[in-house]
């Protein structure tokens, strides 16, 4: 059994929400979508109706998915109340269109990661309005998840116990990444690598152990370069006051497999998605049955 762990959605709330309140900062017309944080694109059926992705997920050999919100509705630059609203319209879009089919479809929370005592206090309204985790980006507008600020979130997050997606936004600039969309060819996994290599080095995923971090886009380039912060370790000292092993923390991170369009996918290369080993997520989720965790299986690595 296949589910979709990297599968973003825009649900009818928040496209609501955008059209009265123009400080929510996007727009959609002639079904396409336009605002800050993304070029423009067109908004597909699959964003919207839970009956179109489930034959988009069928089509590519997947059971169900777990969504989540696009990127460009995190609203980490907006004010506080703005994305507060912006996280509950999204939210209640999401559960709406996970009672479609329960049992193949979940869903992660948008959280107002601007301030993390209300994202704290929101991931634990979404957990019991039957979220199994949450999404949240790899930085808060230019602010990084391993300040001290963001113990509060994280304490949460460790409480909750479930899976907490990281997605890339926000990236740093880069000028080398500024032409061919390299900003997102590569952009996007180096923001994951520096997010994760931040975490183990500011001692994140030892004060929090029941964190579990999904990465999407495989992860981004940690698998394949994350012996060289290992190694750095044993000769800076820079690194003094790290955790000894940086491999001690990868039993809490999983990957979405996929880094690029599948063949077949009607997705567009800037939406990516991915399988994940679905039995790592499976025992958390809400509805799922017996049975259906016994179908579970590694699926690709
Ligand atoms: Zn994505």
């Amino acid at each position: 059994m296949l589910v979709d762990v990297h599968n973003h959605v825009i649900p009818e709330p928040v496209l609501q929400l955008a059209a009265k309140d123009t400080r929510v900062g996007f727009s959609v017309e002639d079904g396409v979508w336009r605002g800050q944080h993304h070029v423009p694109f067109s908004l597909a059926a699959t964003f919207t109706d839970p009956a179109a992705k489930l034959n988009d997920l069928e089509a590519r050999g997947m059971w169900g998915a777990v969504i989540s919100p696009a990127p460009v509705l995190f609203g980490y630059d907006r004010t506080g109340e703005v994305a507060v609203a912006m996280c509950a319209a999204t939210n209640q879009g999401m559960a709406d269109f996970c009672d479609y089919a329960p049992d193949r479809y979940h869903w992660l929370a948008n959280l107002p990661m601007q301030d993390p005592g209300d994202a704290a206090g929101m991931y634990a309204e979404a957990v019991r309005a039957g979220a199994v985790g949450a999404a949240i980006g790899t930085s808060v507008a230019g602010r990084r998840l391993d300040e001290p600020e963001f113990e509060v979130f994280w304490a949460q997050a460790d409480a909750i116990g479930k899976p907490v997606l990281i997605h890339p936004a926000f990236n740093s600039p880069n000028p080398a990444l500024g032409r061919w969309y390299l900003q997102n060819a590569i952009g996007n996994p180096l923001e994951t690598t520096i997010t994760v290599e931040r975490f183990v080095c500011a001692g994140l995923m030892e004060r929090f152990p029941q964190v579990r971090l999904v990465l999407v886009h495989g992860g981004g380039f940690l698998p394949y370069q994350a012996g060289r912060l290992v190694h750095a370790r044993s000769v800076r000292g820079e690194l003094a006051d790290t955790p000894a092993n940086a491999w001690d923390a990868f039993d809490r991170l999983y990957r979405c497999t996929s880094r690029g369009n599948p063949a077949g996918s009607t997705k567009s290369p800037a939406w990516t998605c991915g399988s994940i080993r679905c039995s790592l997520l499976i025992p958390t989720l809400r509805s799922s049955s017996s049975s259906s965790r016994s179908k579970c299986s590694v699926v690709t690595s």
